[in-house]
């Protein structure tokens, strides 16, 4: 499976977004192993975009409430537009009027490995779990780690993810409540410029 992010472009206006463009190369390769991204996106509707790296983009889906890290809650995870690796370090804000207007943060981020296995328990590669409507990862983040399962349960894009239970899982924890700052500037959303401050 190549690479292919002619969704994300379409969508987009580049020369309006700061939104990275695909094939720049401009990512961090700091380690051999795929990463992942949660971005806090303050869009039109609040939400949490999960994305991993898969075969040379990242797949991603919107998570209205972000991860639990309480194996017993399920949470909403909608499939959307592959994005390039170039997004995976990207914050900033998308300008009024242009898709996804709003302010993005780099939440959490880091490697991960995948679980992901077949029928008879035998690992397949993560492009297959999508494939089939079951992906299972272990998350190397700062906020969230461990196992997360993501489970497709309508044809139509939407998913869910789940902690799985392991080590890492508490109950307790609320990180998008109580660990709001971005991993990667230490900046929340609301200290971001608003849209409409944008110059263009
Ligand atoms: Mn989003």
């Amino acid at each position: 499976m190549s690479p292919d992010t002619s969704r994300y472009r379409e969508r987009r206006d580049l020369d309006r977004s700061p939104e990275p463009d695909a094939g720049t190369g401009e990512h961090r390769t700091e380690s051999d192993e795929p990463r992942f991204v949660v971005q806090e996106h303050e869009a039109s509707s609040h939400h949490y975009d999960l994305r991993l790296e898969v075969s040379g983009v990242l797949k991603s889906w919107a998570v209205p409430k972000g991860p639990s890290t309480d194996p017993s809650v399920k949470r909403l995870a909608v499939a959307t537009e592959d994005h390039p690796l170039e997004y995976v370090d990207f914050e900033g804000t998308i300008p009024r009027g242009e898709y996804g207007e709003g302010r993005v943060i780099v939440w959490d981020t880091g490697t991960y490995e995948n679980m992901s296995r077949d029928d008879e328990g035998e690992p397949i590669p993560v492009d297959a779990g999508y494939g089939r409507g079951h992906i299972a990862v272990w998350l190397h983040g700062q906020k969230v780690a461990g196992g997360y399962a993501l489970t497709r349960f309508r044809p139509d894009d939407q998913w869910l993810l789940v902690k799985m239970d392991d080590a890492e899982s508490d109950a307790r924890r609320r990180p998008t409540s109580t660990q709001p700052e971005s991993v990667q500037t230490g900046r929340t959303v609301d200290e971001l410029p608003e849209p409409g401050d944008q110059e263009s």
